[in-house]
């Protein structure tokens, strides 16, 4: 192995993998980590998959990535113990291509992988990167887990997940808090193809996705998920590992109450269980990213906090900082300039550019908001589920005592002030 790189990418999820394919594909000399005996064999994810910002790194990826199916139908559940109140769409728009699949990572992972190393990078597995190596300041490269294994290189692209431990440890960004990190837990239903397809009303490689808000999580800021897989159901719960801790529910207990649920237990009936993961989610959104770049060094990905938890999105920020780190990076090899903090922070300013850090600027206040306002996951869907079983009961009653009931428990539980508070607090989270 050459000793000095032009690039050392850190893990080779999707972040990593689009850093390391952009610059190897530009000729630089790229040598990329992974700890895992393969690419994807540590992931974890529901999973969605945005074609667009993987079609932005590999064109034609639709005809090409191992996609389970597109999403054609999107169900919203706001769920207390024994139903749910909820929002549905299902459509297409014509000459449209679809721009949301459901994968198994380990699948796209090992896929996207080969076109990394297709593209020249050179990949290394069951490596772990356990340090930084730095001359003052400055980055020089890595020190990995294996014999002599220091590496030097030009910059390092950070790209090792959620517990982002390599920055950390060399002082380049504050250990993550139990407040901004969510834990996850899943299984993998199996089912034959046909019955999938009966149950969710879908043929072909149409999917359906049903993300679950609620009483399901007791109060813990968290949700759950139901995506269909051409011949398995990922089902999965996820709640912040302060509220895990605080309520000493351990997430396992909250995804067997979940199957249980009159509204789940249906669709996963007679499946088999053939995988359960745990995985962290960074959810402190904008407010908790940490500096994502310095003496020749950047962040991509869940390293840098980088997940949307409102809208479920953190593969396509991945790649999409995975990408706006490669650009920044060949644009100064290009200009023949180093890769020092003072050059790379075009890299910030490009996020900030992109729909990344708008959208994570858009909701800063949300994880604030539902800390501190659990009502909005306990007493809301109940009292919707109230409203809409007294609404939908046929008894004689007339409509307008029904909607003064309504009113009624609406206002004894949360009071008129109350109700208009929370108007406000949601606004706001949504400005
Ligand atoms: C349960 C769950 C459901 C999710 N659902 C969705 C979804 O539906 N849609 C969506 O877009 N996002 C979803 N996400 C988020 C998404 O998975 C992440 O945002 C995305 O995987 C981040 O990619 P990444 O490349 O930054 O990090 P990762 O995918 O975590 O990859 C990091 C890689 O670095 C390697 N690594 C770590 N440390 C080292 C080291 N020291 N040395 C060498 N290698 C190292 C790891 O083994 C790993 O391969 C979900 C996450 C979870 C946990």
């Amino acid at each position: 192995m050459a000793e000095k790189f032009d690039a050392i990418v850190v893990g080779a999820g999707p972040s990593g993998n689009t850093a390391a394919y952009l610059m190897a594909k530009a000729g630089m000399k790229v040598l990329q980590l992974e700890r895992g005996e393969y690419p994807g064999s540590k992931n974890v994810q529901g999973a969605i998959m945005y074609a667009e910002a993987l079609e932005a790194v590999i064109p034609n990826c639709r005809r090409q990535a191992p996609f389970e199916r597109a999403v054609l139908e999107q169900r919203m559940w706001l769920m207390d113990e024994r139903s749910h109140v909820g929002s549905h769409f299902r459509g297409t728009v014509d000459g449209e291509q679809p721009s949301r699949y459901t994968v198994i990572r380990a699948n796209v992972d090992k896929w996207f992988s080969g076109k990394v190393q297709d593209a020249g990078a050179l990949l290394i597995c069951e490596t772990t990167v356990v340090d930084l190596l730095k001359k003052g300041d400055r980055v020089v490269g890595v020190r990995t887990d294996r014999e002599n294994g220091e590496i030097h290189a030009d910059v390092v692209v950070l790209a090792d997940g959620v517990n982002s431990l390599v920055a950390t440890k060399a002082g380049l960004r504050p250990a993550i808090r139990a407040h901004d990190v969510a834990l996850a837990v899943k299984e993998m239903h199996f089912l034959p193809k046909h019955t999938i397809e009966e149950r969710f009303n879908i043929s072909g490689n149409e999917g359906v996705v049903i993300e679950m808000f609620g009483k399901i999580t007791r109060g813990m800021v968290g949700t759950g998920f139901l995506y269909t897989n051409r011949e398995s159901i990922s089902l999965g719960i996820g709640c912040m590992v302060e509220d895990f801790k605080a309520a000493r529910v351990s997430p396992y207990q909250l995804l067997e109450e979940m199957k249980n649920h009159p509204s789940v237990k249906p669709l996963i009936e007679g499946s088999e269980v053939k995988e359960y993961s745990a995985h962290l989610i960074p959810e402190g959104g904008y407010n908790a990213i940490p500096e994502i770049h310095g003496e020749g060094w950047v962040i991509c990905g869940d390293s840098g906090g980088f997940v949307n938890s409102v809208h479920r999105e953190g593969s396509n920020l991945a790649m999409t900082t995975g990408r706006l780190a490669a650009e920044t990076i060949l644009q100064l090899r290009d200009e023949g300039k180093d890769f020092s903090a003072r050059n790379l922070r075009r890299y910030r300013k490009a996020l900030e550019q992109s729909f990344v850090m708008k959208d994570l600027k858009k909701y800063r206040d949300l994880p604030e908001i539902l800390h501190g306002n659990r009502q909005f996951l306990t007493t809301y869907p109940e009292l919707l589920a109230r409203a809409a079983h007294t609404m939908l009961k046929v008894d004689g009653v007339d409509k307008l005592t029904k909607e003064r009931e309504i009113r009624r428990d609406f206002v004894n539980k949360r009071s008129r002030f109350g109700l208009f508070g929370d108007a406000i607090k949601l606004m706001r989270a949504w400005r």
